[in-house]
């Protein structure tokens, strides 16, 4: 029940304590509704589709004031405008992610979320800022803008007049600039954004004001071009490693952090290999690797050459210590700089946080968290660093 904290009204939280009737949100409920619904009623009272989250409370008093199966799933493709469901009361007051845009239209053959969440919505700049607003007077320091395509924000939305009569697109430089223009805010971060989403504007931002984190999450997925191919990724490991290129040289000393899925049906040893020998020339600061997993309903979870699990455990394993190597080789590079760290938790005397560039930092210094100190980079510890701190900033 998660998305109880989406709401405050006392007499849904405490009918849910009290009768502790099943309520269900299902991502995948539009894609799935024929079978949802036939959920035998004792498991679930209320089921509902993505598109209709915001009206969960609506939904579960009538299903007790009727006391039957109310079924919430409309057509996710039609919906074409962002639900603005705020979220901010989150228990650490340090990091907020934001959610700025919701669906993708990319249809990355082994994704299931074009056609669980329909296309690109966007939410309106006027409300990410009144939302950035809450969030700062709520105490948090730092702002995450995420999305399910990040990059495609402002696509949907109407275009806005630039003053010499002609019109442009709201990007999503623009949702940047609206987080940025908030008083008190002290950093703000990107999630995931597709590397071919980039644009000058955007590295202008990151390198002109230093509230934003010099991080990009750029997801490769693959290091094989015929994998890639069949991904239907719209891109080759040569234009993502000229792409990354663009970015280090636009913004130097920015960290690229990636994600790679292994054992996609039809990659061989030698497409795998070839992968580890391109991850191998890439600088990413940190990579998550995941085995491929078949999401029914998607054109690669059809396909017949797919790869045996101890097979894709086995990739996984290579590909992690890969990974593992050039994060290490990535956070060695600050040893004995100082860098700014905003500190989130405390556990047995040891405070960790994280600086603009996604490394994670470790201190024994008293320190207090939801503050920015300026650390001194001492060793590798853990799956970060270990530093001194000295000032506040
Ligand atoms: S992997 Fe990302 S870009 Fe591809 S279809 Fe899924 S959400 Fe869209």
């Amino acid at each position: 029940m998660k998305s109880a904290v989406l709401t405050s009204r006392p007499t849904f939280m405490s009918s849910i304590r009290a009768r502790s009737r099943v309520s269900a949100t299902a991502r995948a409920a539009r894609s799935s509704a024929a079978r949802i619904v036939r959920i035998p009623r004792p498991s679930s009272s209320v089921v509902l589709g993505t598109k209709e989250r915001s009206r969960i409370v609506e939904y579960v008093e009538q299903a007790m004031r009727e006391q039957r199966q109310i079924v919430g799933v409309s057509d996710i493709m039609q919906a074409h405008t962002f639900e603005d469901i705020p979220l901010y009361d989150m228990p650490e007051r340090t990091r907020a992610f934001l959610k700025i845009e919701d669906g993708c239209e990319n249809f990355c053959s082994y994704c299931i979320i074009p056609y669980a969440r329909g296309p690109v919505k966007s939410r309106q700049p006027i409300h990410i800022r009144e939302e950035a607003e809450k969030l700062v007077r709520a105490g948090f320091r730092e702002i995450v803008l995420t999305g399910i395509h990040l990059g495609a924000y402002g696509r949907d939305l109407a275009p806005i007049a630039c003053g010499d009569g002609t019109e442009r697109k709201i990007t999503l430089a623009d949702a940047c600039r609206e987080v940025l223009s908030v008083p008190g805010l002290r950093r703000l971060r990107l999630g995931s954004l597709e590397s071919l989403e980039l644009s000058p504007e955007l590295f202008e931002l990151i390198r002109s004001d230093e509230r934003f984190c010099a991080h990009l999450h750029l997801p490769l997925q693959a290091g094989s071009d015929p994998v890639l191919h069949d991904m239907n990724r719209h891109y080759t490991t040569a234009e993502f490693a000229q792409l990354i290129e663009g970015v280090e040289r636009e913004v130097p000393g920015i960290a690229v952090s990636t994600d790679i899925i292994v054992g996609f049906p039809g990659e061989t040893e030698e497409m795998f290999a070839d992968g580890l020998r391109f991850v191998e020339k890439m600088n990413f600061s940190r990579m998550h690797v995941f085995p491929y997993s078949r999401r029914t309903g998607t054109p690669a979870a059809k396909r017949k050459d797919q790869v045996p699990e101890p097979v894709k455990k086995e990739r996984v394993h290579r590909m992690q210590a890969l990974a593992d190597r050039k994060s290490e080789e990535f956070h060695r590079m600050f040893l004995g700089k100082k860098m700014r760290v905003l500190f989130e938790t405390k556990k047995d005397g040891v405070t960790d946080g994280l600086t603009d560039n996604y490394i994670r930092v470790y201190t024994g210094s008293a320190v207090t968290c939801g503050e920015i100190y300026e650390v001194e980079i001492e060793k590798l510890y853990k799956d970060g660093v270990w530093g001194t701190a000295a000032e506040k900033m």
